[in-house]
This record gives C-alpha cells, sequence and structure tokens, in this order.
C-alpha cells in the first residue's frame, strides 16, 4: 500500500522564504510520486500563523497554481507549536512530516523519512549533525538547554526540533494528549510505537529572520521545562531543607557563644544577612510554585488551541 503524504509548514511571516520553500517541496513531491513511495493525492499544507505580511494571499496563489498545496489559516498568531497541532489534527495523510517553512531543514530528508515509515517506522525523528550555521550563542544556550531537560527527566531527542514523520497511529495517539500547551518535542516521544532517526546537516535560513526571538525562546524553554518536569518544585523542598538544617546549626552556635563563651554576639549581621537571604529564597519559590499554579490555571480553562479561520 503506497502512502499518503502530507507535509505540514508552519509560516509566520515567512513571504519571502515562502515561493523558495514551495518549489523545493513540490520538488519532493514530485520525485517521490515518480518512484510511486507515495500516492498522488499527497499534499503540501501551509499553515498561516497570523501573518501580518502577504503569507496568506502568497499561500492562496501558490494553491491555485498547482492542486498539490494548501492552506490552513489560523485566525491570529498562536505560535509554532499550536500552527504544528492545527495541522496536524486536521490533515488527511498516512504519514504527515512537518517541517519549518525557512528551509533550515534539508528537505531531501523526506525521502529517507518516508521509506523508513514504509519499512516500518511509526515516528522518524530528524536529527541534525553540525549546528555549524546557528549562531554561537543559539548553539550553546540549545546544548545547555538539552542538557538541562535531560537533568530534570524529560525525554527530549538530542538535537531534534520539530522536523518529524508521524505516522497515522501516532497522530491519533497525539490526538490523545489534551494540554493546551503543546511542547512537541516533549511528547512525541511518550508515545512510543516504532521510532527511527535520519541525520542531516542543518542549514542556514534561507530568507528572512528567526521568529524566535530570546523573549519568545526563553517562554518556549520555560513551557518544556514546567510541562514535563517537577524537579523544580522538588528543588524548593530541598533548599528548604538545607537552609532548616543551617539554621538550626547557627542557632546552637548562637547559644554555645551565649551560654559557654559569654561572649557578645555581634547582632547585626546575624539577624540581617538571614532575613534578606530567607527572603530571597522565599521569593524564588514562590516564583516556582506559581510558574506550575499559573500551568494548572491555564490548563483548566480548556481553551483551544487553535482556531481555523480559512482553508485553501
Ligand atoms: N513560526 C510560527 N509561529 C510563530 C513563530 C514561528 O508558525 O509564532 C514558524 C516559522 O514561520 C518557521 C518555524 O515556526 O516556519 C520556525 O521558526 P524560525 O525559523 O523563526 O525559528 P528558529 O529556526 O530561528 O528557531
Ligand atoms: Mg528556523
Amino acid at each position: 500500500m503506497t502512502t499518503r503524504l502530507a507535509i505540514i509548514v508552519p509560516c509566520y511571516n515567512e513571504e519571502e522564504v515562502l515561493p523558495e520553500t514551495n518549489r523545493r517541496l513540490l520538488q519532493v513531491l514530485t520525485r517521490l510520486q515518480a518512484r510511486a513511495a507515495i500516492t498522488a493525492d499527497s499534499a503540501i499544507y501551509y499553515v498561516d500563523d497570523g501573518s501580518r505580511d502577504r503569507t496568506w494571499s502568497l499561500i492562496a496563489d501558490l494553491a491555485r497554481q498547482d492542486s498539490r498545496v494548501h492552506g490552513i489559516k489560523l485566525s491570529r498568531n498562536r505560535g509554532h507549536q499550536a500552527a504544528l497541532m492545527s495541522g496536524l489534527l486536521t490533515v488527511p495523510g498516512d504519514a504527515l512530516i512537518s517541517i519549518d517553512a525557512d528551509l533550515q531543514d534539508d528537505v531531501d530528508v523526506i525521502d529517507r523519512m518516508v521509506d523508513e515509515h514504509a519499512a516500518g517506522a511509526e515516528i522518524v525523528y530528524g536529527v541534525r549533525d553540525s549546528r555549524q550555521t546557528d549562531t554561537v550563542f543559539k548553539r550553546n544556550t540549545a546544548l545547555a538547554y538539552y542538557g538541562l531537560m535531560r537533568k530534570m527527566g524529560v525525554d527530549l531527542i538530542h538535537n531534534h526540533a520539530d522536523f518529524r514523520l508521524m505516522g497515522r497511529r501516532a497522530i491519533e495517539a497525539l490526538r490523545d494528549y489534551g494540554e493546551t500547551n503543546m511542547f512537541l518535542r516533549g511528547i512525541v516521544p511518550l508515545i512510543g510505537y516504532r521510532v527511527a532517526t535520519v541525520r542531516y546537516d542543518r542549514a542556514e535560513r534561507f530568507a528572512g529572520v528567526s521568529k524566535y526571538p530570546l523573549r519568545k525562546m526563553l517562554t518556549f524553554a520555560l513551557e518544556g521545562i514546567t510541562s514535563f518536569s517537577v524537579v523544580p518544585l522538588r528543588l524548593i523542598t530541598l533548599l528548604g531543607v538545607l537552609i532548616s538544617v543551617a539554621s538550626f546549626a547557627m542557632i546552637v552556635f548562637v547559644v554555645y557563644v551565649t551560654l559557654v563563651l559569654r561572649a557578645v554576639v555581634p547582632g547585626w549581621a546575624s539577624t540581617v544577612v538571614p532575613i534578606y537571604f530567607l527572603g530571597g529564597i522565599q521569593m524564588l519559590s514562590m516564583g516556582v510554585i506559581g510558574e506550575y499554579v499559573a500551568k494548572i490555571y491555564l490548563e483548566t480553562k480548556r481553551r483551544p488551541r487553535y482556531l481555523i479561520e480559512a482553508t485553501v
């Protein structure tokens, strides 16, 4: 049985790259169709994540030019993950591939993904071999982040972003993960089934600028941690225990100095320093707890992850 393939491309203000991305993706489809690896109704789905530029009208044009091109327009900007989810949960196909619009991920790897799927893999991860083209800052923060996540018990595929193939069974499983705040990189490994990886070199953004400024990157990183790990909450408990033990030792010391040595305890330092210190620790701890409470608050509302405004 031949695979019906769907390629999902989230786009946020991507008018500069879109024509080239579309040209290359269509090439891939044509190539795969020529060797009968995928069906004739395999298609590309661009998800316009509330772009402010001409992205949507471009998508509509591209859809008119080729029947294998479709578009989904979200009602407003909801972020990369929500854009991906809207595609993954609504698009037909036996195998769904998600790929960024900026051509940083090698589109020619799609052939290998399809082959792995045909050979029985339910999920195929695209893993980048080198990140030479990313900035030193991005490379190192990403590395530190993956390490941190691993220490906190979150199972992430190293050097894998959101370039992956998911089979129909995996997609249906994904539907059952009900959280509103999706962090796909963390969720997908939880699904299981047979997995495979394909490796490729990450290229430079073809055109345009990164849609992930530092602020969005930090939010995304925090989202990943608080969605998957309770380790920060445990750390607070640990910190509390350590400080209690230290305070107890200090009390013993103060009593000893007062009763046995009968020396004058330098009062100011031993009073004021703990106040500031504990104040700081308490605020920090409350902040961490607050992050989780906020998460519960947002999740209990069960708001829709995305709203679709139009399709072509
Ligand atoms: N993107 C999106 N919504 C957003 C931000 C980004 O759909 O709010 C898309 C963007 O168009 C691109 C992908 O997510 O296809 C990855 O973004 P980008 O390449 O800017 O991120 P980077 O590679 O710099 O991490
Ligand atoms: Mg990119």
